[in-house]
């Protein structure tokens, strides 16, 4: 893997046994990766991704635009992803424990109707964690048996850059709050890659044999995750 600069943007490029050049920008930042065929000269690839300027930096405005597109507000009707599925927002005025508890194609979230927009997107993100940390608990150990391999530690938290990361020497794995607002397949997938990690450091031919073997449908994982629509990003929680 090799970074580039063309003018202010910076890719991240991988040559790969493919037969076109292919840009994906990724999210949740607009990180731009640049897919080249081994073959293709640098001075080719960068002709390429020159040409294609004005659509990245039209893809990363998007992106940018996120954000305030989804400021959330917490009130009435509202949407909200959990698991890739939409839910609107049902706030009850509540008194006592503040908790989010899951309707059909609802999430009503209980609480006290003067409470801040703070206080409410923390009701919903706390959700989301328990969520799922309770889905991995589930897959982890089924996961480790099979692979033989065992994380000494695991946790979930806001990542702005990442789905998932591992500490190979700790053995430690992180995963991307986010993840709950993904169809659960996705969650999975970035669980496995992240063990892999265990067995392989680097994301060579090794890994992507070990990937194939144990989740052969892990591109399609992967595309789904970064091909969710706009809407399915909210990073404000
Ligand atoms: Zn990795």
């Amino acid at each position: 893997m090799a970074i580039i600069e063309i003018g202010s943007i910076t890719m991240q490029l991988n040559r790969k046994a493919i037969k076109n050049l292919h840009i994906s920008i990724l999210p949740p930042d607009g990180r731009v990766r640049v897919s080249a065929p081994e073959a293709m000269t640098d001075t080719a690839v960068r002709m390429a991704v020159i040409s294609r300027i004005p659509w990245i930096k039209k893809q990363q405005t998007d992106f940018a635009k996120q954000p305030r597109q989804s400021d959330r507000e917490m009130v009435n009707g509202e949407c909200h992803y959990l698991w890739g599925k939409r839910y609107r927002l049902n706030v009850v005025d509540h008194a006592g424990k503040h908790e989010i508890k899951l309707g059909r194609g609802r999430l009503h979230l209980y609480i006290n109707t003067t409470a801040t927009l703070e206080s409410r997107a923390f009701v919903l993100s706390s959700y989301y964690r328990e969520v799922l940390k309770a889905r991995i608990a589930e897959l982890l150990p089924m996961w480790e048996s099979k692979m033989g391999v065992t994380a000494a530690d695991w946790g979930v938290k806001k990542m702005k850059t990442k789905w998932g990361s591992c500490n190979i020497q700790a053995k430690r794995i992180w995963l991307n709050l986010e993840l709950a607002k993904k169809p659960p397949e996705c969650l999975e997938y970035i669980l496995v890659h992240e063990l892999v990690h265990l067995l392989e450091r680097n994301h060579n031919e090794r890994f992507k044999v070990y990937m194939d073997k144990l989740l052969p449908d892990w591109r399609e994982r992967r595309d789904l995750l970064n091909r969710m629509p706009l809407a399915h990003n909210h990073w404000l929680y």
